[in-house]
């Protein structure tokens, strides 16, 4: 029985009582939402770990940190390092995507040390290994290749996977339709319509899609339906081709569901603020409520080295309009793999957006913290603020930077602290009248 299958049959299970417990809610609220399809819980059956999360509606908006190897970096203790600052800096799941070294290897090592939900793309392993060990072009990969690879990771405890089903013939014919400044900047998405060209077939995903359905039910792997076609840039944003796919993920969605796999869909990309949240309606609509799983969206695309904020501008309108999980986005993007500084810049980004967005979503206790950290900045408990940070590193060097006002107020304002010099001017007044 999959989760999924547990929550139509309303099987309680530990599963549910466990995720229940981390997310601050009812066993029965979650088991209802993942019955309709509302909320997934990404649990593999060979991944044992206690911070069992769930995403979707009605729970806190969750982070992902994507790390993972490349060619020209492959060794896979920079990646446990990354692991690690991103767990520190408070990630709700991590995906590999690593394209350099064993990646066999590398994937479960990360898996080993991975104590939240980890999610992967498969076809980068596919198409690496085709490339790189075969010397092959990604054409010649075979479909039981591609398969094989599913089926490896998935019983080495895989939690979920992006898998881009959505991009079909249906979907390029709409793409090539029209004019588009960036095509397609999808890794995945453009590995399978060079695949597609390359062979004049369908998309094997689409094609055979009730096989990939019966490997990730067998290991309660969630699918993340990918975005092949998301916009490149703010130009190519809401066209026909990404509404095309999301049309086509709507569908493959409704048949997850029925063969009892949970789904997330993958959303945009770069886009301007003011297409944000229909974009969001649309794909709730489309995909019947599936949980949704932004890629930033990155506001502008003038600001390299800066993407992190980029994307969290667009990640906290998103999630505030109904997204569910923010995939990172690190100030590296476009230019470099990011690195341990890179990732927790990162991951500290969404983490703001994602708790801005929480306290407009109405998820119970959001603001309790942002209620504590106004009491110690009135009280002048410095200790109390740099416990409350999203960063207490990075709060506690620059209390300690600021040097000579320690233990009072700061040494921005020093000796003219108005939360000084408020209190001073009104504590006597209140004192007369009690
Ligand atoms: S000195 Fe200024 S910035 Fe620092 S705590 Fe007081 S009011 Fe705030």
């Amino acid at each position: 029985m999959s989760i999924r299958e547990d929550a139509l049959q309303g099987r309680m299970t530990p599963i549910f009582e466990a995720c229940a417990k981390n997310e601050g809610v009812s066993p029965e609220f979650l088991m209802q939402g993942v019955a309709k399809g509302i909320i997934a819980i990404p649990k593999n059956n060979n991944h044992h770990f206690e911070k069992i999360m769930a995403v979707g509606q009605g729970l806190s908006t969750k982070v992902n940190a994507n790390i993972g190897s490349s060619k020209d970096h492959q060794g896979v203790e920079q990646e446990l390092q990354k692991l690690c600052i991103a767990l520190k800096a408070g990630t709700d799941a991590v995906m590999d995507l690593s394209m350099g070294g064993d990646l066999n290897d590398v994937r479960r090592e990360i898996l080993r040390n991975c104590p939240i939900p980890l999610g992967t793309v498969p076809i980068y392993q596919s198409v690496a290994e085709v490339v790189e060990n075969q010397k092959k072009d990604i054409g010649a990969l075979s479909v039981d290749y591609i398969f094989d690879t599913i089926r490896q990771q998935a019983e080495d405890g895989v939690d979920f996977m992006t898998i881009h089903c959505g991009i079909n013939r249906n979907t390029l014919e709409r793409l090539r339709g029209q004019e588009r400044l960036m095509g397609v900047v999808s890794r995945g998405g453009s590995f399978l319509i060079e695949w597609m060209t390359y062979n004049q077939k369908e998309n094997p995903f689409y094609e055979h899609y009730d096989e990939l359905l019966a490997i990730l039910k067998k290991h309660e792997v969630t699918l993340s339906l990918g975005d092949s076609v998301r916009p490149g840039c703010l130009a190519d944003a809401t066209d026909a081709g990404q509404l095309q796919e999301l049309i086509h993920l709507g569908e493959l969605t409704q048949r997850a569901w029925d063969a009892g796999v949970q789904v997330i869909i993958e959303g945009p990309g770069h886009m301007p603020m003011d297409q944000i949240e229909a974009n969001i309606v649309l794909q709730k609509r489309i995909c019947r409520g599936a949980p949704f799983y932004v890629l930033g969206p990155l506001v502008t695309d003038i600001a390299p080295g800066y993407d992190h904020i980029t994307g969290a501008i667009g990640g906290a309108i998103a999630a505030k309009a109904g997204a569910d999980f923010l995939c990172y986005v690190t100030p590296a993007e476009h230019l470099k793999l990011p690195d341990g500084d890179d990732v927790r810049d990162g991951v500290i980004a969404s983490k703001i957006a994602a708790h801005a967005a929480d306290i407009c979503k109405g998820v119970p206790g959001a603001m309790d913290r942002d209620i504590a950290m106004a009491k110690c900045r009135n009280a002048l408990d410095w200790k109390g603020q740099i416990d409350l940070s999203l960063d207490p590193e990075k709060a506690r060097r620059f209390r300690e930077e600021g040097g000579t006002y320690k233990g009072d107020a700061c040494s921005m304002c020093g000796s003219y602290c108005a939360i000084k010099v408020y209190k001073k001017a009104t504590l006597p007044q209140r004192q007369v009248v009690e």
